[in-house]
């Protein structure tokens, strides 16, 4: 048995390698198997609280495929083990928590087909992406300041402050700007993302479709008739094995030999209708990766449809087994492979609950192992930069997109045009009422007119939006502002708004999308506003506002012909969000349908003197309170003057503060300059009819490449 630290010593250049060059401009190369594996254990590493890596040889007791001459990653025994990645935040969601069981999930596979090369560097370096925004978000590691510099405390603080503004500006270097940080650090510590990115690492490490002579995208237990046909392949096992241990409800697959994103069905029994019976939100969703993927120079964007029409009808595939091997058991049967010394039949007997996942199939590019516009790390998360696309970044984004759409969410952008400064933090606890010291704002006394500002994500279509407000010992102990509550757990405490909807930033034409009530803000998404009367709180009141969405209740709409027919929606992901009896346990996690999604709860605290006119966002780490009463004037992230205690007792304290507050600032606005200098350019390509620029250049060499697709 292997053990992670002894294959760390072959991870150890490569790792340094990378880690120097975290975040410098790179243009993505199609990575060797050594240089993944490397890259993969100083991610274990360098996150320890945030990234787990192990393989199937050591979690699940796999044997190695392959013999001592196999390979280059990996020499303590014969073969090549099989690494995945599990990205899960223990600080915010310890193991065996309420909120733990209930984590969304999303997995994540590189390549079943070893010699189809895109996939196994996008996902990794979609990990990398997530995890270095994840860490630098969580700094400083406090969820208020300490309210003295001159103790260990606050000299810890004032380090990991520091640390937190540097590794902000290598990002803003690379064009992530604080939105889209927070964004990535939300989808680290709301969601467990499972990476594999050489499923099949022997077919990897030897350039090969197979591993060994066996097609692991063959090699599923569904629509398959011989038992000894099926888990042949320890990529095989490698995914039937991460399946029965979680709930996965969002799952990309990759592949190359040509250029699409392909649903359901890809079966010979559902031809040649070929429509499941969760139809609608596939088609929408994958959509939605193929605009955010988008594309560059001779390559369009991903042509989205069934893998039955797109590509082809097989047996045993992966994409059918993951979305249907709990309910539709006809096709399901127990394997009994030979190879490998046999494979325990119980591993492929399936509960109603494990396979409900929509797995989508990734075919990345024409060429398997494409030589160029592989893209680069600049502008990675500005969809419509054409220049900087490419291979690997597009698909970046869309993995990036499928852990995004896996679960809805509502987020509190700020209040009266004072944006709070943090939305989810990782690496902090969020359960006990944190969140009433972790996003909080305090508003003058007797204001009649407080405005909240939030946006919805997760989806594309937000069918009901409010915001309800209560203070805090009127709200049910029950919801700790991580909890999301039933509507029956809620009470009658609140007060609440007429309802809105509108449209998330997915959802395709936003952008010219007038019909609903909110107003449109230049934060790159469409924003949801509501404004409440507060005159009524007393001076030191501290109110919880809740903001709370319903959406995409459209997905449980069925097209016509669909099959099985008389099958309501059968994915975790359309029933999660549309059927509030939806109830699923395995393997210890939990998925509870619901409609209503709240957000983390921003307190308003009323100032206690009609002087505290302004609005200041108490929750900001980075801002140490002063010694005495009295405030400065301080800059945010958007040039906005707010009001903030920012007094500091020690003379070189208050020099470093100074240097850092006048570098980021300096930074914001070469930042900002720099954008919008760039923005009238983007709008130009893509104003361009895109058949005149692709026509000439689009080829799609469709003899060769389809025979072995999927
Ligand atoms: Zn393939």
């Amino acid at each position: 048995m292997k053990k992670l630290s002894s294959i760390s010593l072959l991870g150890g250049p490569a790792a340094l390698l990378t880690l120097t060059n975290a975040a410098t401009f790179q243009e993505y190369k199609l990575l060797p198997s050594l240089q993944i594996a490397g890259e993969l254990i100083s991610l274990h590493k360098n996150y320890p609280n945030l990234a787990t890596l192990s393989t199937a040889q050591e979690a699940f007791n796999l044997p190695y495929a392959g013999t001592d001459q196999d390979c280059t990653f990996d020499n303590t025994a014969p073969g090549c083990p099989n690494f995945f990645l599990t990205i899960h935040d223990i600080i915010a969601h310890p193991i065996g928590s309420p909120s733990e069981k209930s984590l969304p999930e999303v997995f994540l596979s590189g390549a079943l087909h070893g010699n189809e090369r895109v996939g196994p560097t996008a996902v990794l370096e979609t990990a990398k992406l997530l995890l270095s925004a994840a860490q630098c978000e969580s700094l400083p590691h406090f969820i208020t300041p300490p309210d003295d510099p001159n103790t260990e405390e606050g000299a810890e603080w004032l380090l990991q402050t520091q640390r937190g503004e540097a590794c902000r500006q290598q990002l803003y270097k690379l064009g992530i700007t604080d939105a889209q940080r927070k964004w990535l650090a939300r989808l680290v510590s709301t969601r467990r993302i499972v990476v594999v990115p050489m499923t099949n690492a022997l077919g990897y490490d030897r350039n090969q479709r197979e591993e060994g002579d066996v097609d692991p995208n063959r090699d599923f237990p569904f629509d398959v008739s011989d038992p000894m046909a099926c888990m042949q392949t320890i990529a095989g096992r490698t995914v039937n094995e991460l399946f029965q241990r979680h709930l996965f409800q969002m799952s990309l697959t990759f592949h190359a030999g040509t250029e699409v994103v392909g649903y359901e069905w890809g079966a010979f029994p559902y031809l040649p209708t070929n429509l499941s019976p969760d139809d609608a939100a596939q088609v929408e969703i994958s959509s939605g990766y193929s605009r955010f993927a988008g594309g560059f120079d001779g390559t369009k964007s991903y042509e989205t449809g069934t893998m039955n029409e797109l590509v082809y009808a097989v047996k045993g595939g992966m994409e059918d087994w993951a979305y249907a091997g709990s309910w539709d058991t006809g096709k399901v049967l127990q394997c009994e492979p030979t190879q490998y010394g046999g494979y325990d039949m119980q591993k492929t007997v399936y509960n109603e609950s494990t396979l409900r996942a929509f797995n989508m199939l990734i075919e990345t590019s024409n060429s398997k192992i494409p030589g160029n516009h592989l893209g680069t790390n600049q502008d990675i998360l500005n969809d419509n930069t054409y220049t900087n696309n490419g291979h690997v970044a597009r698909n970046i984004r869309l993995a990036l997109m499928a852990i995004e759409l896996v679960e809805p969410y509502v987020s509190i952008w700020g209040v009266n045009t004072v944006p709070l400064k943090a939305d989810v933090v990782p690496l902090i606890p969020r359960t006990d009422r944190l969140c009433i010291q972790s996003k909080a704002m305090r508003i003058p006394p007797g204001q009649k007119a407080t405005t909240i500002a939030w946006s919805v994500g997760g989806g594309f279509t937000v069918d009901y939006t409010t915001i309800m407000y209560a203070k805090w010992e009127d709200v049910p102990d029950v919801m700790d502002g991580s909890y999301q509550p039933r509507n029956s757990e809620v009470g009658r405490g609140f007060r609440t708004i007429e309802a809105m909807s509108g449209p998330t930033r997915w959802k395709q034409g936003w952008q010219s999308d007038t019909s609903t009530a909110s107003g449109w803000e230049s934060q790159g998404q469409p924003m949801y506003y509501a404004t409440i009367d507060t005159s009524e709180f007393k001076p030191g009141d501290k109110i919880a506002v809740f903001a709370t969405a319903r959406l995409d209740q459209g997905w449980a709409n069925q097209p016509d012909g669909f099959k099985p027919k008389d099958m309501p929606p059968m994915s975790h992901v359309v029933n999660a969000r549309t059927n509030l009896d939806w109830r699923h346990e395995s393997a210890g996690k939990i998925i509870q349908g619901r409609k209503d999604w709240y957000s983390i709860p921003l307190t308003l605290v009323i100032a206690d003197s009609e002087d505290d006119d302004i609005v200041i966002d108490l929750s900001d780490r980075f801002t140490m309170p002063g010694m005495d009463g009295s405030t400065t004037p301080q800059k945010t992230d958007d040039g906005k003057a707010t009001n903030e205690d920012s007094r500091m007792p020690s003379t070189l304290s208050l020099i470093v503060i100074v240097v850092m507050v006048l570098v980021s600032v300096g930074l914001i606005y070469i930042v900002g300059t720099w954008i919008r200098n760039r923005r009238p350019g983007r709008e130009r390509l893509n104003g361009i009819d895109d058949d005149d620029v692709f026509v000439h250049e689009f080829t799609f060499n469709e003899g060769v490449q389809l025979r072995e697709l999927g």
